[in-house]
């Protein structure tokens, strides 16, 4: 197995020159060089033989012991170089201090055929500088969850870090899943990550929280060079108007984000500053979920049941909130409250302009049109106020032409609690709905065919997460493999798939793993 690297962080970085893997508070760095540690017995879960071919690794590769031991960190390629990130965050709101790569360690930036890099890291490898208190590991059940919600949303078409391989580590992790003192041993897991870059917010607010600002700004002049190197088109190296179009620009790549984790029903669940990639794309999959009934107000997350600060409705307002925390971080090289001010203004109007774009390609309109707005909020309120299943709603009116409320039916989860009231409200708006699509004159199949590409029809269902993820804990990795398959087409109709285009069963409504995950993993 070969693979080229080329090390940009750690050739053009500040290493932390301490090499002890201690637990510590590490200053004017950006990594720390740490190894992975070794495990017993790995053995492969699954492997993403579409990401395998961006590295340009074959089937043999993938087959071979040298694959299992390099991507379970029990040995080490030619040219690798591992190392943790240090990075800062705000937690539910408050500044935490430093965090950093407290289970990932990367090995390295791959240098692909076609010239891109692509940084690999494995998450649950054990302890590192940024460990903290706890153990470096990470379980089967949350690595399932990653690896599989990562190449789901890739499918989808939304900006994601992407999974190489899962594997197990033949050791057992202990883990008080709820927090409520009832710990168990869980099978070990290693996800080994893949992304252009795994670059936070954090990553720049730590410097500047230490009034760093050598560091902050040769962070952010690696950042652009690498990876916003058009803006070096219009802009001088180390003018403050860079930096700040830099900023624009990542405000940009944000929305787009969270408008594609609107469209699909994604709750992220754990939005903390650190949690956010400095390149829009989505990263760190926690104790996310997936709207099953459109409830807006809805979170997966047991640890933020109180608040539901990270709940679907507020992602968009909270990637603003993490947005000013990150122009807080980069002042010190824009040094223009005024302009900071104006590009989180634009946020605001960029993101509802892709909202109401977005809504209007959903429901198949040619564009959005002034006006269209009142039948996108009489839908969202019809929607949450019967349990409506997401997906399936919108997949319908994809399918048919819906214009009686009782072609539905099979879209509610209660149907037979409906009132009259709500029946004729739906009915109407479904008659206007049709008016509006008139007024577009468009064909029929053509309208399906561009609401199809929208509206998913298979999505990772928290459910079918949590059915595959207790096969897996036996064992059994038929279903791990059956869903990576279908969710690589989530858009296109596959025969035999009907079960993983259903709605929640009842017993999964209030299941642990289904309708609620805590941040254990
Ligand atoms: P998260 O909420 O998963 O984004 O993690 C927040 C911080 O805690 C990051 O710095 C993680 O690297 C760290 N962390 C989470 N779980 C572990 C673990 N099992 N061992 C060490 N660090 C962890
Ligand atoms: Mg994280």
């Amino acid at each position: 197995m070969h693979l080229q690297f080329d090390n940009r962080i750690v050739n053009q970085l500040p290493a932390d020159p301490e090499t002890s893997n201690s637990r510590r508070q590490v200053n004017n760095a950006v990594y720390s060089f740490v190894d992975p540690t070794p495990v017993a017995a790995p053995s492969v879960v699954a492997v993403s033989t579409d990401v395998a071919s961006d590295l340009g690794l074959s089937e043999q590769d993938l087959a071979s012991d040298e694959f299992l031991q390099v991507f379970s960190g029990n040995q080490k390629l030619e040219g690798m170089q591992p190392y943790a990130m240090c990075y800062g965050g705000h937690q539910f709101g408050h500044w935490a201090g430093q965090l950093g790569d407290g289970r990932a360690i990367n090995l390295g930036e791959v240098l692909t055929a076609n010239g891109e890099h692509l940084a690999i890291q494995l998450k649950g490898s054990g302890i590192t500088p940024y460990s903290r208190t706890a153990d470096g590991l990470a379980v089967l059940r949350s690595s399932v969850r990653e690896f599989m919600c990562s190449e789901a949303m890739h499918h989808l078409g939304i900006p994601t870090t992407r999974a190489l391989s899962l594997m197990t580590t033949g050791e057992q992790v202990l883990r008080d899943m709820m927090y409520n003192g009832n710990a168990a041993y869980e099978p070990g897991a290693i996800v080994c990550r893949v992304s252009p870059s795994f670059l936070r917010f954090g990553n720049f607010q730590i410097f500047a929280s230490r009034k760093q600002n050598d560091e902050l700004k040769q962070l952010a002049d690696f950042t652009i060079e690498h990876h916003f190197s058009e803006l070096l088109d219009d802009h001088a190296p180390g003018s403050k108007e860079l930096y700040l179009a830099w900023f624009q620009k990542v405000a940009a790549l944000t929305a787009q984000m969270i408008v594609g984790w609107m469209r699909v029903g994604f709750v992220h669940g754990v939005m903390n500053t650190d949690n956010m990639s400095i390149l829009g794309l989505t990263i760190d999959y926690g104790p996310y979920g997936w709207l099953d009934s459109f409830d807006p107000e809805w979170t997966p997350n047991t640890t933020d049941a109180e608040n539901r600060r990270y709940r679907y409705s507020q992602q968009p307002n909270i990637a603003l909130w993490n947005l000013y925390q990150l122009a807080n971080s980069l002042y010190p090289l824009i040094e223009d409250a005024k302009a900071l001010e104006k590009t989180l203004e634009h946020f605001q109007a960029d993101y509802q302009g892709l909202w109401l774009q977005m809504m209007a390609d959903k429901l198949g309109f040619l564009n959005y049109t002034k006006g269209d707005e009142e039948l996108f909020q009489r839908l969202e309120t019809l929607l949450s106020t019967a349990e409506t299943d997401m997906t399936l709603f919108y997949r319908l009116l994809s399918e048919q032409n819906v214009t009686h409320y009782e072609q539905l039916e099979d879209v509610y989860y209660n149907p037979e609690n409906h009132s009259e009231e709500f029946k004729s409200t739906t009915q109407q708006w479904l008659e206007d709905y049709q008016s509006r699509l008139e007024a577009d004159n468009r064909e029929t199949s053509e309208r399906f065919q561009a609401m199809q590409a929208v509206n998913p029809k298979y999505i990772f269902r928290n459910y079918l997460a949590q059915q595959a993820i207790d096969l897996a804990d036996k064992g059994d990795y038929s279903m791990v493999q059956d869903l990576l398959d279908i969710l690589q087409k989530p858009y296109q109709e596959q025969q035999g798939a009907e079960n993983f285009a259903a709605k929640r069963p009842e017993w999964a409504r209030t299941r642990v793993g289904c309708s609620m995950l805590s941040c254990s993993s």
